[in-house]
């Protein structure tokens, strides 16, 4: 079953970036809200398929991720934070994710950075923009992007790898395009900027195609390998 779904995806992914004349486009699986035993599964799944490569899944509660870390015990995973960050849970993020894709304030880039445990490669960071401005989203205006990558680009124990964005879910689709293009041309700037940045995280299960048709390095499927959420 979810080996199929991801057979299904994959090859979406392979046939988007092809028809897009783009690179390939790296899957986070949203194992949010799944059980252990999925996230075990699906790393199964994709070592069969694509032997040597991790396995990346993403989480939006870092309670949920320890949790699910703790009952899969050495399972060699990438974990990505793709929800909300609240302060006090820097110390606990830092050292319990590989990626945190929601970075939006200063503040927490500070946290972040102390608390990234000495001895570990550094943290792999996302800015998170919020491309529509909603007021009931998180992330940080466009125009706050590069004193955020300043300041994550000048910690040592982060390394800044790009941008990360949830557009509104307009039923209109060129609604969303435009939102995709605006961030990619925000990730072109902070590109040229920062060589080290190569990673646009945007496109979910809905719009996988358009995502990397506009540009998207990383797409967060939820729904589409794992079923409706309860
Ligand atoms: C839940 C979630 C996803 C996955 O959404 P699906 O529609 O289930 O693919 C992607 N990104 C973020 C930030 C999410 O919270």
């Amino acid at each position: 079953m979810l080996a199929n779904a991801l057979h299904d995806i994959l090859q979406r992914l392979d046939n988007a970036a092809r028809n897009a004349s783009r690179p390939q486009v790296r899957l986070l699986a949203v194992s949010k809200t799944r059980p252990a035993t999925a996230v075990a599964e699906l790393a199964q799944a994709l070592r069969l398929v694509q032997p040597g490569c991790v396995a990346a899944f993403g989480e939006n509660y870092v309670q949920e991720a320890l949790a699910k870390q703790a009952s899969l015990g050495g399972l060699a995973l990438e974990w990505h934070l793709i929800g909300h960050l609240q302060s006090n849970k820097a110390r606990d993020a830092a050292a319990a994710f590989d990626w945190i894709q929601t970075v939006d304030r200063v503040k927490l880039v500070a946290a972040l950075a102390t608390h990234r445990p000495a001895g570990r490669v550094p943290l792999n960071v996302l800015i998170q923009v919020n491309i529509d401005d909603e007021t009931s989203k998180h992330g940080c205006a466009p125009g706050d992007i590069d004193a955020l990558a300043a300041a994550i680009a000048s910690e040592p124990s982060l390394r800044l790898r790009g941008l990360m964005a949830i557009p509104a879910p307009h039923p209109d689709v060129e609604l969303r395009r435009v939102a995709f293009r605006a961030m990619k041309t925000l990730f072109d700037g902070l590109a040229t900027r920062y060589p080290q940045v190569d990673t646009l995280s945007m496109g979910m299960s809905d719009d996988i195609e358009l995502a990397i048709k506009e540009g998207a390095t990383m797409v967060r499927v939820g729904t589409a390998l794992f079923g409706p959420r309860q």
